[in-house]
């Protein structure tokens, strides 16, 4: 691996750019090449306690802010993200390995979206009406911030996560303490020092490390509510560790998203679309359409549609605008999806991909498997790369029973014309969101999170405003 030339980026607390307090770094990896592309701090339990003693001491002022000071500083983030967009898009690009053009089409503008919602949405917070429920009593509702709150981030939208995590907190007047994953801290680095420009010093702090200092952060005695997006082992470890100081725990875990396929579909639009967010991403979405149950009479249209899909994916340099298709986001991530598909049952076959293309990094061809039976681990675990896995099902129920089955419940989709169908069974679908004849579009005002084992809490839309604030009841006697 080359050594590194290249720039060493810094933590973000109490309004300053800092090292980590041990002088450690770790290498940051381009996973289009393979190679180092930069540093970060290595942080430890003494960085951490230096950023929650930041945030907690910004805590009084940043609450007591008016929501209207506040949606400012958050629209400001946003303009500034847009104009730095071309910078931060290629810096996520080479760090995450994503085509840049997706993320300056897809992501960026997202973002900067997204911030907007949450800076005019906590101006227009509800509650129930105030008024007299005993005689000589007024009672009203006000909502508050939590307080200090620690956010974990997964790999794999590094920025756009963040921008998830801190739009709701920051607009109800919490402080936070942001932890990017390890693999992809650097965008969310950078957002330290452009949001700083508009924040009150310690409001936003990020502190960049791996899974300890994640628990460093989850542990702390004054952190008041953990958020993390990330793997439903982590979550359940947060959950468990909050359980000692009862905090509170917000979860957006993993998805194994069901694309529930009849047979009067649009055959056209079905292979369109499951390419086109199955392999987005190479796969590492949490609501990829990568589990396809399809109806046995179309069941040979979809693998062939989506084989014919695969051959026109372009693999390669993440910055050259014809690329389509980027690397695994680690080569940990690459081997635990080439795990998978070593461990095919036999009576599963491999229908187009399934190889390393000859390139440097930690690409993997864009892949289907036919023929899996419902209880095969590539059916029930979520594979997170760039596999499609098709089922063919012989009736509704059939499909539901599956659809269903498995331990998680983030989002789904179904396709068919039939309009009785498609309700029917988007009522029957036990996710946090479902898709009639699309998949994967997400807006700013709807809520997403998941049912069952991918966790609790919302993020976007006046949903998560509430996971971020806590409500009191105020009540005052009048005679006196
Ligand atoms: P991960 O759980 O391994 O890591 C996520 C984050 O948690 C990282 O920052 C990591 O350092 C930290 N972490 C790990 N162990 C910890 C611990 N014990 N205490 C505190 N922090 C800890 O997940 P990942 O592999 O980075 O991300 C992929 C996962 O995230 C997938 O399962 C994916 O489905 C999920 N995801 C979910 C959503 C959603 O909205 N539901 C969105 C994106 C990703």
């Amino acid at each position: 691996m080359a050594a590194t030339d290249t720039r060493t980026f810094n933590n973000f607390i109490d309004g300053e750019s800092v090292a980590a307090a041990s002088g450690g770094t770790s290498d940051v990896i381009n996973p289009a090449t393979g190679e180092v592309m930069a540093q970060a701090p290595d942080s430890g339990a003494e960085d951490i306690q230096r950023a929650v003693t930041a945030a907690r001491a910004a805590f009084d002022e940043w609450a007591n802010a008016t929501p209207a000071d506040r949606a400012t500083a958050l629209l400001k983030i946003a303009d500034a993200i847009e104009a730095r967009g071309d910078e931060i898009a290629e810096l996520e690009a080479r760090n995450a390995g994503k085509p840049l053009q997706a993320v300056k089409d897809d992501e960026i503008p997202v973002i900067a979206d997204n911030l907007r919602f949450f800076a005019g949405a906590a101006r227009n917070l509800e509650g129930k009406a105030a008024g007299e429920y005993l005689e000589g009593y007024t009672s009203w509702v006000r909502r508050e911030a939590v307080g200090v709150v620690g956010q974990i981030a997964p790999w794999n939208y590094p920025l756009m996560m963040a921008g998830w995590k801190i739009g709701p907190a920051l607009a109800t007047g919490n402080t936070i303490v942001l932890k990017p994953a390890p693999t992809t801290p650097l965008t969310t680095l950078l957002l330290g020092e452009i949001a700083a420009e508009f924040l009150p010093k310690g409001v936003l702090n990020i502190v960049a490390g791996g899974n300890e200092t994640g628990q460093a952060l989850v542990t702390h005695d004054e952190v008041d509510m953990v958020s993390l997006t990330g793997s439903v082992e982590t979550g359940k470890w947060i959950a468990r560790a909050a359980a000692d100081s009862l905090k509170r725990v917000h979860l957006e875990l993993g998805g194994k998203a069901p694309v529930v396929v009849f047979d009067d579909a649009d055959m056209e639009a079905v292979a369109e679309t499951i390419a086109g967010t199955g392999w987005y991403n190479a796969g590492q979405d949490c609501t990829a359409a990568t589990r396809v149950l399809a109806s046995s009479k179309v069941y040979d249209d979809v693998l062939s549609g989506l084989a014919g899909q695969a051959g026109e994916y372009v693999t390669g340099d993440t910055l050259s605008p014809d690329t389509t298709l980027g690397p695994l986001n680690s080569a940990r991530q690459r081997e635990r999806v080439e795990g998978f598909l070593q461990r095919k049952p036999d009576h599963a076959e491999i229908v187009t991909g399934g190889k390393e293309p000859d390139l440097p990094g930690f690409f993997l061809e864009p892949t289907v498997v036919g023929g899996l039976r419902q209880d095969d681990e590539m059916i029930q675990k979520e594979i997170f790369g760039p596999v499609i896995t098709v089922q063919p099902f012989t009736n509704e129920e059939e499909a539901l029973a599956w659809a269903n089955g498995t331990p998680y419940g983030l989002a789904s989709s179904v396709w068919t014309r039939d309009i009785g169908r498609a309700l029917r069974v988007s009522k029957a679908l036990r996710f946090g969101c479902v898709w009639i004849n699309d998949h994967i579009p997400l807006a700013s005002e709807m809520p997403h999170g998941g049912f069952k084992q991918s966790g609790y809490g919302k993020d976007l839309s006046a949903y998560s405003l509430e996971d971020y604030t806590v409500v009191k009841h105020v009540m005052a006697n009048i005679t006196r």
